[in-house]
């Protein structure tokens, strides 16, 4: 028996990572994951792949799904875990949010051609290629008209926080993402909350708003991170009586993200939030 190994957040190429669901679960195996989440933004797609993978290395498949969030105009991630995929109301919100990336797509577009960027939008799906499309697959699409260098240049200059391509539309609230994720059966998970880069007031007030709309976890680990911001976000699991979840947010094999599983162990003083899966 291996050591358990729990990674609860990654993305595949179903929304902006590189890897197909099934090479995203034997990558997993490789590394020794034994407990693994899809968390696709706002799409459950690659999950009907993902199982059958997981079946065959002998993996525990979680379901889950990263959903875009808006708290006061900023753009927060929250994770649905082990939930029943099957479920109407997980169903309905990630139609949802599917339609509201088309539609933000065409808006960010539409800023895009008035920079000189002639035809993005179609450059940006060919790149999407059937994926939910996100700002990554705008930004792969203006590194080909050779006018940035790479996608960090893509997001600093046009996509990223404050800028012109930063489109946030009507992005849900905690409330519909939680109460979707609480029918459905599952946990609602505050991502990356050191990702944000709020002032400490600030980011004590959203975690507040999160637990008060029935919010249930945080990422106390979060990627690569030192020992002290894990102990920093343990301390604010237990100030808010939230459980712990941990994951790589694993893009790319080759990325600027943490590997499948190269996450650092939860700290003793965290309850992990699969202590309430288990039976
Ligand atoms: P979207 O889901 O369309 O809002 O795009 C957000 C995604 O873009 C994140 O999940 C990251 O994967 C990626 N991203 C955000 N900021 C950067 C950055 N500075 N460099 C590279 N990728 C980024
Ligand atoms: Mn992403
Ligand atoms: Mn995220
Ligand atoms: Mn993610």
């Amino acid at each position: 028996m291996s050591e358990p190994c729990y990674d609860l957040h990654c993305h595949s190429s179903q929304s902006d990572g590189i890897l197909r669901p099934a090479e995203l679960l034997s990558r997993a195996k490789s590394q020794g994951v034994t407990t693994l989440a899809l968390t696709d933004h706002d799409t459950i797609s690659g999950l009907p792949e993902a199982t059958v993978q997981a079946e065959l290395e002998g993996i525990d498949l979680i379901t889950g799904v990263e959903f875009s969030c808006l708290w006061y105009g900023r753009n927060i991630h929250v994770l649905a875990l082990n939930f029943d995929a099957s479920h109407s109301a997980i169903q309905a919100l990630t139609e949802l949010q599917l339609q509201r990336r088309i539609e933000r797509s065409e808006v960010i577009a539409s800023k895009l051609e008035k920079l000189g960027f002639i035809g993005i939008l179609q450059a940006a799906q060919a790149k999407a290629d059937g994926a939910i499309i996100g700002r990554p697959h705008f930004a792969q699409a203006m590194i080909d008209t050779g006018k940035v260098k790479d996608v960090a240049h893509a997001f600093k200059q046009f996509l990223g926080a404050g800028k012109v391509g930063d489109v946030k539309l009507q992005w849900p609230d905690f409330d519909d993402v939680t109460q979707a994720c609480s029918a459905a059966g599952g946990q609602a998970v505050l991502a990356h909350p050191l990702k944000y880069k709020m002032t400490r007031t600030k980011l004590c007030s959203m975690i507040d708003d999160f637990k008060e709309s029935g919010g249930q976890g945080i990422e106390v680990v979060s990627g690569l991170q030192t020992p002290q911001q894990t102990g920093d976000m343990a301390r604010l699991a237990n100030k808010y009586e939230l459980l712990a979840s941990c994951g790589s947010d694993f893009h790319a094999p080759s990325g600027y993200n943490a590997d499948l599983g190269q996450i650092s162990a939860l700290p003793q003083s965290v309850e992990p939030i699969w202590q309430q899966w288990s039976v």
